[in-house]
């Protein structure tokens, strides 16, 4: 089964943007708190309640400032925080999973920034189940080579620390130069309910610049789409393109017709 919807709101506000997304025949959203944390306990309460209605797989993504391996004490202890605050709302919300870009390596060595971001995300892990928030953190694979989150780097760590994780297709494309082996990525997602991101991209040297809509082709959804309707799993696949809403119902399309 795929469940597809947008990255944030596709009308006035969550309430609304979650019957539309019904309406329109799809089946999931992520709610943004990508510059922040938006939403209070009881409205995330009130869409929840919506929700149990609705039945979409929603999830979240946490604020882009994250880092989980800064090097200033403050700036760490804000960025947990957050995440765990992001994991609260979700929590009421009934949302699945809470994503977010773990952090960054700052000219430090590689294994040294996943031990570091191993430590902290245990702690919020620990964090998590001690206020008893049902919801799954799930760590994305990123699109510049600056940050941490190639997709063994993710794998391991949601190996390592029994989490979740995303798989963003287009940061994968932008990591590798514009190549992608989508049946090799799939051989290594063991999960029965994968968590991903789908969009077309633009990339240098750097990796990722910005985003693209599904039609640019970069990468392709149709080749993507007929290996995952041949799979047991599920997908959950939200649209970060930027018109994400009608690229969702494109994406629908593409599938329907496979
Ligand atoms: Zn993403």
């Amino acid at each position: 089964m795929i469940y597809l919807g947008p990255a944030g709101n596709c009308a006035k506000d969550t309430l609304s943007s979650l019957k539309k997304v019904k309406e329109s025949g799809l089946g999931a959203q992520e709610i943004e708190f990508v510059y922040g944390i938006t939403l209070s306990n009881q409205r995330a309460k009130e869409v929840g309640e919506l929700n149990k209605k609705l039945k979409l797989r929603l999830s979240i993504h946490a604020p882009y400032y994250i880092n989980l391996a800064a090097k200033e004490k403050a700036k760490l202890n804000r960025s947990k925080h957050w995440v765990i605050t992001s994991a609260e709302r979700g929590h009421y919300l009934g949302a699945d999973k809470i994503v977010f870009h773990p952090g960054f390596f700052m000219g430090r060595d590689k294994d040294e920034v996943f031990g570091i971001i191993y430590d902290n995300l245990g702690d919020i892990k620990d964090s998590i189940k001690d206020r008893g928030f049902k919801i799954k953190l799930a760590p994305e694979t990123t699109g510049k080579h600056s940050a941490f989150g190639s997709l063994d780097e993710i794998l391991k760590l949601s190996k390592k620390l029994n989490i979740s994780y995303c798989i963003d297709f287009a940061h994968l494309y932008a990591r590798n130069n514009g190549k992608i082996d989508y049946k090799e990525i799939l051989r290594k997602l063991k999960e029965k309910e994968v968590h991903c991101h789908f969009s077309g991209i633009n990339y240098g040297e750097k990796g990722e610049k910005n985003h693209l809509n599904i039609s640019s082709n970069k990468p392709n959804f149709r080749e993507l789409a007929r290996l995952l309707v041949k799979k047991r799993q599920n997908f959950v696949i939200i649209c970060e393109s930027p018109r994400q809403y009608l690229d969702c119902l494109d994406m629908k399309n593409i599938i329907e017709k496979l």
